[in-house]
C-alpha cells in the first residue's frame, strides 16, 4: 500500500520527493520479483533432485511400482520444458497484473500468512478436485487430460506432462482461489507458489521414501499412483484428501 505522506509528496513535485517515491515504488516491486526468483531457485533445485530420485536405479527399490518404465519419445520432455516455460511466464504475469488482486505489499503476520496460505491451498484443491473430475468426462478425457494419464508410472516431472489447455486452467484456480481469498500478502503468495509446485512434484515421484519427514510426500505419491494406475475415478484431488472422501472417490 502507498503511503500517504509518499503520494502528497509525489504530487507536490520537486526532485528528492519524486525520487524517494521512485525508489519506493522500485522497492515494492522487487519484493514479490525476488521472492519469487528464490521460489522459483529452489523449486528448480528440488525438480532436479526429485526427478533424478524417481528413476535413479539406487532408489528403484523406493519405487511403488517398479514392473516397467514408460517409454516415450524426446516429445514429452520438450513438452514437459514448454509446459515449465508456460507457468514461469504466468507466474510472472501474475507478479505483475495481481499487485492488489492477488497480493498486496503489506505487512502480515506469521499467523495469517498460515491461515491465508491454507485457505487458498484448500479452496484451490476443492475446485481443482471439481476440475479433475469434469476432465474424465469421455470428451475431455479425449480431448485434454488423456495425454498426461499416458504416464501409467510416474516420474517428478510428469506433473508437467499435461495439455497447455489443463495447465493454464489449473494456475487459473491458483490464482482464482488468491483473488478470492485475498488480496493475500505477498509471503502467502509465495508460499502458496511453492507448496502448491511441491505438491505437484511430489504426488508424482512415485516412491516411498522411509523416513518421517517424507510422510506427507509417500502419502500424495500413493495416493496420486493409484489414479495413474488403476483408479482412474477416485483421488482427483491434488493436496487434501477431505474433497474426495466427501465425495466417495478416495481410495
Ligand atoms: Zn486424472
Ligand atoms: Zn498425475
Amino acid at each position: 500500500m502507498v503511503s500517504r505522506p509518499l503520494l502528497l509528496r509525489k504530487e507536490a513535485g520537486g526532485g528528492e520527493p519524486v525520487r524517494d517515491y521512485q525508489l519506493f515504488l522500485a522497492w515494492k516491486n522487487m519484493t514479490p520479483v525476488a521472492g519469487m526468483v528464490a521460489v522459483g531457485t529452489v523449486l528448480t533445485a528440488l525438480s532436479v533432485v526429485a526427478g533424478w530420485a524417481s528413476v535413479a536405479p539406487k532408489y528403484r527399490r523406493f519405487r511403488i511400482r517398479t514392473s516397467v518404465s514408460d517409454t516415450f519419445g524426446p516429445y514429452k520432455f520438450i513438452r514437459i520444458a514448454l509446459n515449465g516455460a508456460l507457468s514461469v511466464g504466468l507466474y510472472v504475469v501474475s507478479i505483475i497484473a495481481g499487485d492488489g488482486i492477488l497480493y498486496h505489499a503489506g505487512g502480515t503476520t506469521i499467523l495469517r500468512v498460515c491461515a491465508e496460505t491454507l485457505g487458498v491451498l484448500l479452496l484451490y484443491d476443492c475446485m481443482y478436485y471439481f476440475m479433475h473430475r469434469a476432465l474424465h468426462v469421455r470428451i475431455l478425457m479425449k480431448l485434454i487430460h488423456g495425454l498426461h494419464h499416458r504416464v501409467r508410472f510416474a516420474e517428478a516431472m510428469d506433473g508437467l506432462y499435461v495439455h497447455p489447455a489443463e495447465m493454464i486452467a489449473g494456475m487459473a484456480l491458483l490464482f482464482a482461489a488468491m483473488a478470492i481469498l485475498g488480496p493475500v500478502s505477498t509471503p502467502s503468495l509465495l508460499l502458496v507458489v511453492f507448496l502448491h509446485s511441491v505438491a505437484n512434484i511430489a504426488t508424482h515421484t512415485n516412491l516411498v521414501l522411509p523416513h518421517p519427514v517424507f510422510a506427507i510426500a509417500n502419502f500424495w505419491a500413493i495416493r496420486h499412483d493409484h489414479h495413474h494406475a488403476s483408479h482412474r475415478n477416485a483421488n482427483f484431488a491434488s493436496i487434501f484428501p477431505v474433497w474426495d472422501l466427501m465425495f466417495r472417490t478416495y481410495k
